[in-house]
């Protein structure tokens, strides 16, 4: 099962993409997280991309998809993945289709995670706030600055990949502002209304 999972920052696509792994059984690819450890680890593509992280702004489409291209054609992604963050343009979506196709693969649904724009801002900073409080590392880019960054690329650039999806069928869209729990079985549902079979099993 090879699903994307898109939404803006702050609609719970992280904690969703997280269960949804556990319970179908197959890897959470974070682009985030995975550019996160770039940078903490100091590698070519975390030096690269550090900057442009911290502001806000998107990373370039190529050192993203090159990141991305790594680990779908692992052996554990061979069953599916569920894609947090990525796509997040349309230029990164047709790298994806030209990815799979190589493999003769192809992406299951798309999934959407609707979230009014003006809880955004709230739930990011309670994350920040939280997150200090339980002395978590806080991310360097839940910042009302950054995010005002991270809310217009999402308006300007990754909000159109819902029309390019929608338009190839395969795009499911969920109220992302209901409790965690329903939007999780939302989700499961869309996913099991995708493939045709009356319900998925979650494991335990
Ligand atoms: P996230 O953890 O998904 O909110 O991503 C954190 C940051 O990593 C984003 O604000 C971007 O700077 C960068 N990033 C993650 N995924 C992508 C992507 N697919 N394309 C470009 N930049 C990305």
């Amino acid at each position: 099962m090879r699903i994307v999972l898109l939404g803006p920052p702050g609609s719970g696509k992280g904690t969703q993409a997280i269960r949804l792994a556990q319970q179908l059984g197959i890897p959470q690819l974070s682009t985030g997280d995975m550019l996160r450890a770039a940078v903490s680890t100091g590698t070519s593509v975390g030096r690269k991309a550090e900057a442009v992280m911290e502001s806000g702004g998107l990373v370039p489409d190529e050192l993203v998809v090159e990141v991305v291209a790594q680990c779908i054609l692992q052996p554990d992604a061979e069953n599916g993945f569920i894609l947090d963050g990525f796509p997040r343009t349309v230029a990164q979506a047709r790298s994806l289709e030209d990815l799979l196709l190589a493999k003769q693969l192809n992406l299951d649904c798309v999934l959407e995670l609707r979230v009014d724009e003006d809880v955004l801002l709230g739930r990011i900073l309670n994350r920040a706030r939280e997150a200090k409080i339980n002395r978590h590392a806080v991310r360097v880019d839940d910042t009302e600055e950054a995010l005002k960054v991270r809310l217009q690329e999402y308006r300007r650039r990754t909000e159109p990949l819902t029309d390019y999806y929608r338009s190839k069928g395969i795009l499911r869209s969920v109220d992302g502002l209901q409790p965690i729990n329903i939007v999780a079985a939302s989700l499961l549902e869309a996913i099991a209304r995708e493939l045709c079979v009356p319900k998925i099993q979650a494991r335990a």
